[in-house]
């Protein structure tokens, strides 16, 4: 192996900086090239690759986002466009490709790895943590921050006026988000994609919290909830079903993908990026680096592509005793 490519790809979350900081540093480390390439599949497309040395990528350890850019790519789901790409790569003298993104980044670099016999090696970018095969997704750990600490400022003004908040998170059909930050959070109910007893559960919930003399309640919902109403929806059955409470919703949308990743975060992805080109340099292809139980591991990308339900139900026994 003489030089790597590395691309971020798919939805942004904070720590991919620092997972490109760690793959271009370990490949000066080891004395091969590295290649950065911008906008994710589509820039390798358009050819929009340029080298990185370890002075590259100085300060960016700290910032949100990529500074490689991301993009989501048509073109790469047609055989044209991996061929377009796979030339590109050819022509920079890239022997391997690092991706870092979600499953929808994994599936294409599978593709591609099959089609043109390159190696691919994945890295897990997501704050929907929603990737199997590995304990943690880099991004997860600072949206859940970012999360606990908007619901910790709704909830100053919720019990200033005695609300009902719906709060919003985002995670798709995962509620990894939602469940965790929600005890954080010390939300009364949380409603998950993972679970579809969602109405039922919020109002019986809501009854007794009315009961035990709780003045101010946050409910954490899940973009993904099952309960087949969109937030604004479930606040209006609430109140024609309930009655009485003055109910306000939050959706705290993009926040949740931006700001200073955490420092759980960048020494995941620092892990997983070192991880890669360790893998990458012993000849292992067609897989994706993770984390379980602190230890870096490697698994196939097929296996991170699953999207195998990571659910933990012992949480939700934690959450619905912690808020009585
Ligand atoms: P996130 O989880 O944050 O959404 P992701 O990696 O799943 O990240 P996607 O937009 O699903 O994000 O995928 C990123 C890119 O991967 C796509 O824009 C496309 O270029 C490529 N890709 C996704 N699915 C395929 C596929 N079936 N075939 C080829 N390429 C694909």
């Amino acid at each position: 192996i003489k030089k790597i490519g590395v691309l971020t790809s798919g939805g942004d979350a904070p720590g991919m900086n620092a997972a490109i900081r760690a793959v271009v540093r370990s490949c000066a480390y080891h004395g091969v090239g590295c290649a950065g390439i911008f906008r994710g599949y589509q820039g390798l497309i358009e050819n929009d690759i340029e080298d990185l040395d370890a002075r590259s990528v100085r300060n960016i350890i700290s910032r949100g986002g990529t500074f490689l850019k991301s993009a989501r790519s048509n073109e790469f789901k047609t055989p044209e466009g991996r061929k377009k790409a796979y030339d590109n790569l050819k022509a920079a003298g890239v022997d391997a490709l690092i991706v870092i993104g979600g499953d929808g980044t994994f599936t294409g670099g599978l593709l591609f790895e099959k089609e043109h016999d390159f190696p691919v090696v994945g890295i897990p970018a997501t704050i929907d943590n929603d990737i199997s095969g590995t304990d943690f997704t880099i991004g997860y750990d600072t949206a859940l921050n970012t999360v606990v600490e908007a619901i910790d400022k709704i909830r100053d003004t919720a019990s200033s006026h005695n609300r009902l908040f719906l709060v919003e998170v985002m995670g798709r059909d995962a509620g990894a988000i939602a469940l965790n930050s929600g005890i954080g959070a010390g939300a009364e109910e949380i409603l998950i994609p993972e679970e579809d007893e969602g109405i039922d559960r919020l109002i019986s919930s809501l009854k007794k919290s009315e009961k035990s003399g709780k003045t101010s309640s946050i409910i954490v919902v899940a973009e993904g909830d099952k309960s087949g109403k969109n937030i604004f929806e479930l606040a209006e059955f609430i109140d024609s079903t309930l009655g009485g409470y003055d109910i306000r919703v939050s959706v705290l949308g993009h926040i949740q993908r931006g700001g200073s990743p955490s420092c759980f975060d960048r020494v995941l992805a620092s892990k997983l990026g070192v991880g890669a080109v360790d893998a990458v340099l012993d000849g292992k292809r067609n897989i994706m680096i993770g984390i379980h139980h602190q230890k870096v591991i490697t698994v196939s990308l097929e296996t991170g592509i699953k999207g195998e339900d990571k659910f933990d139900r012992d949480l939700r026994r934690v959450a619905d005793i912690t808020s009585i």
